[in-house]
């Protein structure tokens, strides 16, 4: 087995020149406000052992890193009845895009982007309706063993006033006919999912189930069908990083999602789940240095899955 604790060692080291790089995400007022030369960075083997760098009890905001929590729940309801109202291509596109959505009469390219993240929640929001949010949360609980995970009020009060793109989104999506519940309570759901407070070690703990075909590990308990989860990790391989998808998958080489907050979650299937944190951005919104942590990760041990 590599030795974990040195290879990390050696990521902390070798991004060091990149922290000149990079811009935190301010269309987010209260997202600006980190503390930019952050890093931290979680590996979880599926059995056991977890090793650690930097600064992981830091909690940021999870941002799109909780679309896969969503689309897991939606899955598991839906089944493959979801994909008539939410695809599964890339969209080669920006997460907040809106031209695609008008080409393609409302149905969003896939679960990932925001378009197709709000007509997840809105799915949602057809079952659990005043309950949705906290059948989220509830989730995140259970996969992290940890009910003390709550958001933060100040990011999602931020992101709430200053929606703009997502309240288009929204609104396009409806005239579309394919949002089904009142726009507010859909947009107060996403905007909490999103705002939701982890740190590395809790989402690289969170995303095991998908390492572990659908079952998480710790109770033994299958969450989902093992099916589910290779469509889960294949779209987080194509879709999760956006118009950087390719360029992830290229580098990295590991289903993975991404986060504004800059938290990078990733699976190397049956073996480890793994989450990175630095908050400042590519131009394509994904952490810079935790996409240049997780290439060099994948580099050093060879568990790209490729
Ligand atoms: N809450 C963010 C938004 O909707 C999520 C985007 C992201 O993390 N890429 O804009």
């Amino acid at each position: 087995m590599p030795n974990y604790a040195d290879i990390l060692k050696e990521i902390e080291e070798e991004i060091q020149p990149l922290f000149s790089q990079g811009k935190v995400a301010d269309y987010i007022p209260a997202l600006s406000t980190v503390n930019a030369e952050d890093f931290a960075m979680s590996i979880q083997l599926l059995y056991g052992k977890s090793y650690h760098i930097g600064n992981t009890q830091h909690k940021f905001s999870i941002q799109s890193i909780s679309k896969v929590f969503t689309f897991t729940l939606a899955l598991k309801a839906y089944g493959k009845e979801l994909y008539k109202r939410v695809n599964h291509e890339p969209s080669g596109n920006p997460f907040n895009s809106l031209v695609q959505l008008e080409y393609e009469n409302g149905i969003p390219r896939n679960p990932f982007i925001n378009a197709g993240a709000i007509v997840t929640t809105d799915a949602l929001t057809s079952i659990y309706k005043e309950n949705t949010f906290h059948t989220i949360l509830e989730f995140i609980h259970t996969l992290t063993n940890d009910s003390s995970i709550q958001y933060d009020e100040t990011i999602f009060c931020s992101e709430y006033q200053h929606g703009y793109r997502n309240m288009a989104l929204i609104n396009m999506i409806k005239s579309y006919k394919n949002i089904h519940n009142e726009i507010d309570d859909v947009m107060q759901t996403y905007f909490k999912q999103c705002s939701v407070m982890m740190n590395t070690q809790q989402l690289a703990q969170s995303m095991l189930f998908l390492a572990n075909h659908g079952t998480n590990p710790k109770a033994n308990e299958a969450l989902i069908t093992p099916s589910q989860a290779k469509r889960i990790n294949a779209l987080m391989l194509t879709c999760g990083h956006y118009d950087a998808s390719g360029d992830f998958a290229y580098k990295v080489g590991l289903p993975g999602k991404s986060g504004v907050g800059g938290g990078i979650v990733a699976v190397v299937p049956q073996k480890m789940a793994i989450c990175v944190y630095s908050p400042k951005l590519n131009s394509q919104g994904n952490s810079l240095i935790g996409t240049k942590a997780l290439e060099l990760f994948t580099t050093k041990t060879n568990l790209s899955i490729f």
